[in-house]
C-alpha cells in the first residue's frame, strides 16, 4: 500500500513545494484543498444557507471556507486516492477529528517556519498557471525566460490578505499541531533551510516512518 502523508504548516511554509518532490518520489496522489477550493471559487454553496455564497468569498478575505464545502472535497479525494500526500487540511480541530474518522496516516510532517519568513515568502510567491509550478521572486525563479513571463500572482497573496491568513492559522491551525504533538505523531521539520536541505529531511522522515 502506498503511504498516507499529512504536511502541516503555516501558509508559506513549503507544502505545496514539498508536496510536488513527494509526488514525484513516492508517486501518490496530491490532495490539496486550496487547488481544490481554487478550481471552485464560483461554486454556488448558497443552499447550505452560510455566511457567503461562494468558496471564493472566504478565500480573497483570507477566511477559512466553512467544514462542510471542505469536509466533503476531501473525502471524496482520498476515497479516489491509492497514497496521498494531505495538504492545506486539516486546518482546525474539527476538521482534524473528522480525518481521523476518514483514513489513517502513516507520516505527520510538520513544517515549522517563522512568521516574518511566511510574509515575505507569500507576497514574492508566483506560479506558472501552464504546470502549476511554484516559484519566488527572490528564492527561486525558471531559467526559461517564457515561463518567467507567464507567471501569475494568486489573488490572496497580497500582504493584507497574508497578514489575515497567518492571523486565522494562527488562531484556528495551531492547535492541530499540538494535537498531533499530543498523539506523538508530529515529526518537526526546520522550513526555514534551503528547499533542498528542507527536501532532505522529508524524504528522510517519510522512508524511516513510512
Ligand atoms: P496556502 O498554501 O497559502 O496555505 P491554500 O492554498 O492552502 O493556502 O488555501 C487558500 C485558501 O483556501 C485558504 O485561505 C482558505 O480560504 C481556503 N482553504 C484551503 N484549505 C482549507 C481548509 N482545509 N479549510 C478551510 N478553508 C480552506
Ligand atoms: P505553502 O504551500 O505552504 O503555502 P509554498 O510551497 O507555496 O508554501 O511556498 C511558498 C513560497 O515560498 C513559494 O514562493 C516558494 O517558492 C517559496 N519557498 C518554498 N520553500 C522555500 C524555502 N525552503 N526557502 C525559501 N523559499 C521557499
Amino acid at each position: 500500500m502506498e503511504p498516507h502523508i499529512l504536511i502541516l504548516g503555516a501558509p508559506g511554509a513549503g507544502k505545496g513545494t514539498q508536496s510536488d518532490n513527494i509526488v514525484e518520489e513516492f508517486g501518490v496522489e496530491h490532495v490539496t484543498t486550496g487547488d481544490a477550493l481554487r478550481a471552485n471559487k464560483e461554486m454556488d454553496i448558497s443552499h447550505l444557507g452560510l455566511e457567503y455564497d461562494t468558496p471564493g468569498e472566504y478565500m480573497d478575505r483570507g477566511e477559512l471556507v466553512p467544514d462542510e464545502v471542505v469536509n466533503e472535497i476531501v473525502d471524496t479525494a482520498l476515497d479516489e486516492a491509492d497514497g496521498f500526500v494531505l495538504d492545506g487540511y486539516p486546518r482546525n480541530l474539527d476538521q482534524a477529528e473528522t480525518l481521523s474518522e476518514m483514513t489513517d496516516l502513516d507520516v505527520v510532517l510538520y513544517l515549522d517556519v517563522d512568521e516574518e519568513e511566511l510574509v515575505e515568502r507569500l507576497t514574492g510567491r508566483r506560479l506558472d498557471p501552464e504546470t502549476g509550478d511554484i516559484y519566488h521572486v527572490e528564492f527561486n525563479m525558471p531559467d526559461d525566460e517564457e515561463v518567467r513571463q507567464r507567471l501569475v500572482q494568486r489573488e490572496d497573496d497580497t500582504e493584507e490578505t497574508v497578514r489575515e491568513r497567518i492571523r486565522v492559522y494562527q488562531e484556528n491551525t495551531e492547535p492541530v499541531i499540538e494535537f498531533y504533538e499530543e498523539e506523538g505523531d508530529l515529526i518537526r521539520i526546520d522550513g526555514e533551510q534551503t528547499p533542498d536541505e528542507v527536501w532532505d529531511d522529508v524524504k528522510s522522515a517519510i522512508e524511516e516512518n513510512a
